[in-house]
């Protein structure tokens, strides 16, 4: 396997390149190992370099090590720059302020360079810290970051850069015992103690993401990170997609999933929550097992030749996703409970008699009226022998739809539009729900297609101009992340 470092340097592992490799292997090979990017200038942005060092100096202020003028946060920050306007900035000032007149700090270091820890021959990873201080004489690393996406603390432990994190700092500064994450734009701090099964999480995601880098055979994967790749206009994944607007067009144009639209439809109030203020929702366990039986799915669906429910099983508890289960007996005990009616499924549907997809987990996206890129995947869609189409979306709910749901229902005929615009006749389309074992079909019109378009338009258009984003009571509020603070 060629690393891409010619075997006399490391290869260096970041968050960002794991990131890259997950989303996209075809693009990691092109920036990490044959490098054939055009390299571009990099330009810190100013008011991200000055909020940045601002924050610095106010906590270094606080530590009583140097004495001076403390600089308030918008300073030096364009309040015009749209990301960083006074508002939120101010916001973020109060709990920045409250933050430290409620601890103590001292030994301020700023970290100028990352630091470099070696993982084995090959390998090396980067320590990014943007400075260390005692915080109530506890040793704390922080990090700063521009994006808007926060973290939540019940979400940490699965959190790949918080797990790399905890993995370099453990292993190069180990007298620090804290990380604390600072995000101006999210308006939020939040930290975490250095933890001992964090620790090992995070070695577990290394070795694993140098398990899968030395076996990828790089494949593209279309992705809605697409139009800002720099490998797009020659990639193998979208040779011949029928675009209809330029790129440029593409990259700022408003995108909504059908996922989105429906969250927005259920309650505005939870859409602003995850869409707008981009607060993480918290790992669940049903989240996790529609992802597990998914990723099980894809791998086995365009195979040759089907495999073994005893080799399926084995692939089943590999892929296993953990998140979101209150204890490990119960996550345990789930993982029987989920393979008891998966490997009904697959022993009375998938394998009797196994169908080789033709495209599964298919990336598209069409604009409507060119004002809105409507978004999605589609789990699987197979070739029938007189060469029309059909779409299977696999459902790991615990109850049934009845017919008359299915028939309207809105995400088939997403699907349904999308697979017309790539150019397919669809045949018929059904919903697997997996845990009973029961699949239920249905077609569309052209009619339906036209009026889905109408409809999209039209709840576009009211998000757009939505003031309220008021609560609505609906069946999923109890397992809502949000529901404490919405009032109803
Ligand atoms: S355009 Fe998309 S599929 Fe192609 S290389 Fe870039 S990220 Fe990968
Ligand atoms: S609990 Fe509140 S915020 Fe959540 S879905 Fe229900 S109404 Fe909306």
């Amino acid at each position: 396997m060629n690393w891409g470092n010619n075997n006399k340097k490391k290869v260096w592992i970041t968050t960002g390149k794991i990131g890259i490799f997950k989303t996209c292997p075809y693009r990691y090979r092109k920036l990490y190992i044959s490098m054939d990017t055009p390299k571009k200038e990099w330009k810190p942005n100013p008011n991200y370099e000055n909020l940045s060092k601002n924050i610095k100096k106010k906590i270094e202020e606080s530590s009583k090590i140097f004495r001076g003028r403390i600089p308030t946060i918008i300073e030096n920050i364009d309040p015009k720059d749209e990301r960083f306007d006074e508002k939120t900035l101010l916001d973020f000032e109060r709990e920045l302020n409250e933050f430290i007149s409620e601890n103590k700090f001292s030994e301020y270091k700023q970290y100028e360079k990352p630091k470099f820890i070696e993982y084995s021959d090959n390998f090396g990873l980067l320590a990014k810290p943007d400075f260390t201080i005692n915080i109530n004489k506890i040793p704390t690393a922080a990090f700063i970051s521009n994006s808007k996406y926060v973290k939540i603390k019940e979400n940490l432990e699965y959190d790949m850069e918080h797990l790399l994190n905890v993995w370099t700092l453990r292993k190069k500064f180990s007298e620090i015992k804290r990380i604390l994450y600072i995000f101006p734009l999210g308006k939020k701090l939040l930290w975490a103690d250095i933890d001992e099964g964090d620790f090992e999480n995070g070695e577990e995601e290394i070795r694993k993401f140098i398990n899968d880098l030395s076996k990828s055979n790089f494949q593209s994967g279309r992705n809605p990170f697409c139009d800002w790749c720099d490998f797009q206009d020659n990639c193998p994944a979208w040779k011949g997609y029928p675009f209809t607007i330029k790129k440029e067009k593409r990259k700022v144009i408003p995108r909504l999933s059908y996922s989105k639209l429906d969250l927005y439809k259920r309650c505005p109030f939870a859409y602003k929550k995850v869409y707008v203020d981009k607060i993480p929702q918290k790992a669940r366990d049903f989240f996790s097992t529609g992802t597990t039986v998914h990723n099980v799915m894809e791998e086995i669906e365009q195979l040759d030749i089907p495999l073994s429910v005893n080799d399926i099983h084995n692939i089943y508890l590999k892929k296993w996703e953990s998140p979101g289960f209150i204890s490990k007996e119960d996550e345990a005990e789930q993982k029987k409970a989920v393979w008891a009616w998966f490997e009904k499924y697959l022993k009375e549907i998938a394998l009797n008699p196994f169908k080789k997809a033709k495209w599964t987990e298919l990336y598209f996206q069409f604009p409507i009226k060119n004002k809105v890129m409507v978004n999605g995947f589609i789990d699987r869609i197979d070739k029938n022998e007189n060469g029309k189409y059909e779409i299977i979306d696999y459902k790991t709910e615990n109850m049934i739809r009845s017919q008359e749901d299915v028939d309207s229902d809105m995400q088939l005929t997403a699907y349904s539009w999308a697979a017309k615009k790539l150019g397919m006749e669809v045949e018929r389309l059904s919903l697997h729900f997996v845990r009973f074992q029961k699949n239920i079909y249905t077609t569309r019109t052209d009619a339906d297609i036209e009026r889905f378009e109408k409809e999209v338009s039209e709840w576009f258009d009211k998000i757009e101009t939505e003031k309220e984003f008021p609560p609505k009571k609906n069946k999923y509020c109890d397992h809502c992340d949000f529901k404490e603070i919405c009032g109803i």
